[in-house]
């Protein structure tokens, strides 16, 4: 195994990267934008002006595409994408697996007399049928009627990768459940569209759609791919499971916004260029805290487009990093001791103006209007926190969670001092009417100071789980592997349902005689008391918050099974019943699959790290062990007794540390496997789940811990796993 590490690390000293891999990146991105982007302008070029009217209809308005139509679009697809050198096409969508999914069929249709033609109709755009059988279903699907489909969605372009035409598609069941990401974020974005453009016809009648928008920003690590391959638990698992923290971490901050490694960079640009050819608007890149950990972020977009591109993105990553000898790691810790990776998203409301109603505007009238979506806002996230912990729920992402390197499990709100105190002087306004005085002064002193307040707010509150970032909410718990419409879904639905309960509320007080704007002051008064105790502007990651929150009644879900366990309350599962977003029975399957997933991720783990610990740690351990036994028969054989005693002292005592960690081990691994079987053995999911969690983790750090000690004695050479500094320092 050792020869296995020596091998990689040999490897490294051979590559040129510089060379080799040098990308030329053209003068003008923006030429090579959108490509490979079946975009509105290609749309045009391809479509009758009748197919192109009806397509942009569906797209913005959801309208239905009558099969002539698809038949149109189908063959302009096609012509356009051999005109690009496809030769396949696949509905491109992304099962619970976390994964994209897709399924490549071929143009090429054999015809009677030897003859072939490139054929793509409607019916096939419209629908495909995956064998869906081993996909991730909650107990939905019985394997006898094991058929899904996959459907189009036109309002996410087409695109190709490679030879093969993608379609962006949704993923149900044949009984019409949804079985994927997508098709419930599409029904939570067309409720919040709803709910949203609902609420603005008090102050603008004309708007008549409202867009989430969802700006996402991507962390990773890139590990070079030989010392990758030479680490089981990292290719197993997606993180090291051992490994002494190296002298030099991230200590010194030397990495944070550094100058891009040559390598990397070159890494960089490739994805970059990708992105721009498939329509993912990149613009940022960086270095990370951590050593060899990076961050990409585009433009925001429309949420469904963000989302896809998200995926489709991971799914770029990956395959170029192996171009460049990389592994790109979209673990949360896959590295103890340094930070994990995240993936903030940014939320915001446009309406179809392009108006941003999180942000601030010019006038008094403007500003009820941005702090009407602002305290909805905050309304709804103090009323379903618990809903978005459970979205931001993994194995993986627990590691991250609180450990002071990202926010604490607990959900609170920050907002920044200034727009706190415009919320408390709204808590004054009086009840019922308002005087005409009061009313100049809220207008003069409270809602028309606000555009003022944020220019120069430069409050950042890194700590916070749910940030307010003067023109969106920044959710910065959301683990880097995390599909994006997880929390998405959350996000449009709780607010959707809260926009909902509030034009319902407000009308009512219009119909007992008061004005608009008096209704709505006197609304959102109560919903600043409401959700108060969620508002926290201090440090997220102390241990006086948690106790702080204990006291407000917070929720501080730690773990993955505690977060989950809350998904199927009644009032969860009524918000998505009355948006129809999740039946009662998809709630109950989707939260069985994440169990699943839970148990079944902690349980490769244990595998993984009871094999590493025996066979390859303990007989390098008793290795070395035999090594210095040897030398202290010797030094017996050549000098005297009390001499050896001196001679011999330090060795003996590393023979005895030696066989003491490697009885931790031995015992540890005994213990995990035990715990493990027994959990395995465990009915029902949630408490199979609170097994794994609470029997079976505590030893991942017993036996981690003593191989970690016996990585400081062993001698450097006869060490079987790539280390952290090889690791983490290779660039
Ligand atoms: P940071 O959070 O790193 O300090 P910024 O505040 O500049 O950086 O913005 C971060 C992200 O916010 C970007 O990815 C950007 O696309 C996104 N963003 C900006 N405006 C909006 C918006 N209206 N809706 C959604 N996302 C947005
Ligand atoms: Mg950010």
């Amino acid at each position: 195994m050792s020869t296995l590490r020596f091998k990689a690390l040999a490897e490294l000293p051979f590559r040129d990267y510089r060379r080799d891999n040098a990308i030329e990146v053209p003068a003008k991105l923006s030429e090579l934008y959108c490509s490979n982007v079946f975009s509105e302008d290609t749309m045009k070029q391809y479509l009758t002006k009748d197919a192109f009217t009806f397509l942009l209809d569906a797209m913005n308005k959801g309208s239905k595409i009558p099969r002539n139509i698809a038949d149109q679009v189908a063959v302009a697809m096609k012509d356009w994408a051999m005109s690009k050198g496809a030769t396949h096409y696949t509905h491109w969508f992304q099962p619970l697996t976390g994964a994209t999914a897709e399924k490549h069929d071929s143009f090429f249709t054999p015809l009677e007399g030897g003859k072939a033609i490139e054929r793509f109709a409607g019916g096939m755009l419209i629908q495909q049928e995956p064998d869906a059988s081993s996909f991730p279903n909650g107990g939905i699907r019985n394997t006898f009627e094991a058929r899904g489909y996959t459907a189009w969605d036109p309002t996410s372009p087409a695109f190709i990768m490679g030879t093969t035409l993608c379609i962006p598609s949704i993923f149900i069941s044949y009984t019409g459940e949804t079985l994927d990401y997508k098709a419930p974020l599409l029904r939570a974005l067309h409720s919040i569209d709803e709910a949203a453009t609902s609420v603005m016809q008090y102050f603008d009648k004309s708007i008549t759609k409202v867009t989430p928008t969802l700006g996402w920003e991507q962390e990773y690590f890139l590990i070079d791919s030989a010392l990758y391959k030479s680490r089981p638990d990292l290719v197993l698992t997606g993180k090291t499971l051992l490994g002494h923290s190296p002298a030099k971490g991230q200590q010194l901050d030397d990495h944070y916004f550094g100058s891009i490694p040559t390598r990397v960079m070159n890494y960089m640009k490739e994805v970059e260029i990708e992105c721009m050819k498939l329509g993912i608007p990149v613009t940022t890149r960086h270095n990370e805290v951590a050593p060899n950990q990076f961050e990409l972020a585009p433009m925001f977009e429309e949420a469904n487009v963000a989302v896809d591109h998200n995926s489709l993105l991971m799914d770029i990553m990956a395959r170029i990093a192996h171009k460049h000898h990389f592994n790109v790691l979209f673990h949360e810790k896959p590295f103890a001791g340094v930070n994990g990776s995240g993936k903030h998203n940014n939320w915001s409301l446009s309406t179809d103006k392009g108006e941003n109603l999180l942000s601030p505007g010019k006038n008094p009238k403007k500003n009820l209007q941005f702090l009407t979506y602002f305290v909805n806002t905050i309304k709804a996230v103090h009323d379903y926190a618990d809903m978005l912990r459970a979205a931001i729920a993994s194995a993986s992402n627990d590691h991250r969670l609180g450990a002071n390197e990202a926010p604490p499990a607990i959900i609170s709100v920050f907002i920044g001092s200034q727009l706190y105190n415009v919320l408390m002087e709204l808590e004054k306004v009086t009840e019922g009417k308002l005087s005409p005085d009061e009313k100049t002064d809220l207008k003069l002193n409270v809602v028309g100071k606000i555009p003022e307040i944020l220019l120069d707010n430069t409050d950042r509150n890194r700590t916070s789980p749910f940030a307010f970032t003067g023109n969106k909410f920044e959710i910065r718990a959301v683990g880097s592997s995390a599909n994006c419409a997880e929390t998405m879904i959350v996000m449009n639905a709780i607010v959707a349902k809260q926009l909902k309960d509030f034009k319902v509320e407000v009308e009512a007080l219009i119909e007992s005689g008061l004005k608009k704007d008096e209704a709505i002051f006197n609304i959102l008064r109560e919903y600043i008391k409401d959700s108060k105790n969620i508002m926290f502007e201090g440090d997220g990651y102390s241990d006086d918050w948690a106790k702080e929150a204990e006291k407000r009644g917070l929720n501080n879900l730690r773990t993955t099974p505690e977060a989950l366990a809350s998904e199927l309350d009644q009032k969860f599962v009524d918000l998505y019943a009355d948006l129809e977003i999740f039946t009662h029975r998809e709630v109950e399957a989707r939260n069985e699959i994440k169990l699943e997933k839970y148990s079944t991720v902690i349980d490769i783990e244990a595998r993984v790290l009871a094999d590493i610990a025996r066979n390859h740690i303990i007989p390098s351990a008793l290795n070395y062990q035999n090594r210095l036994i040897e030398n202290v028969k010797g030094l017996k054989e050549i000098f005297p007794d009390d001499e050896f005693r001196v001679l011999a002292k330090e060795q003996m005592s590393l023979i005895a540390n030696i066989s003491g960690n490697v009885s931790t081990i031995k015992l540890g691994v005994e213990n995990l496997l035990e715990a493990k079987g027994k959990a395995r053995d465990t009915a029902g999911s949630q408490t199979q789940a609170e097994a794994y969690c609470k029997d079976v983790i505590p030893f991942f750090e017993t036996i981690r811990t003593a191989a970690d000690n016996l990585e400081m004695m062993v001698d450097d050479e006869l060490w079987p796993l790539t280390k952290y500094r090889e690791m983490l320092f290779t660039r």
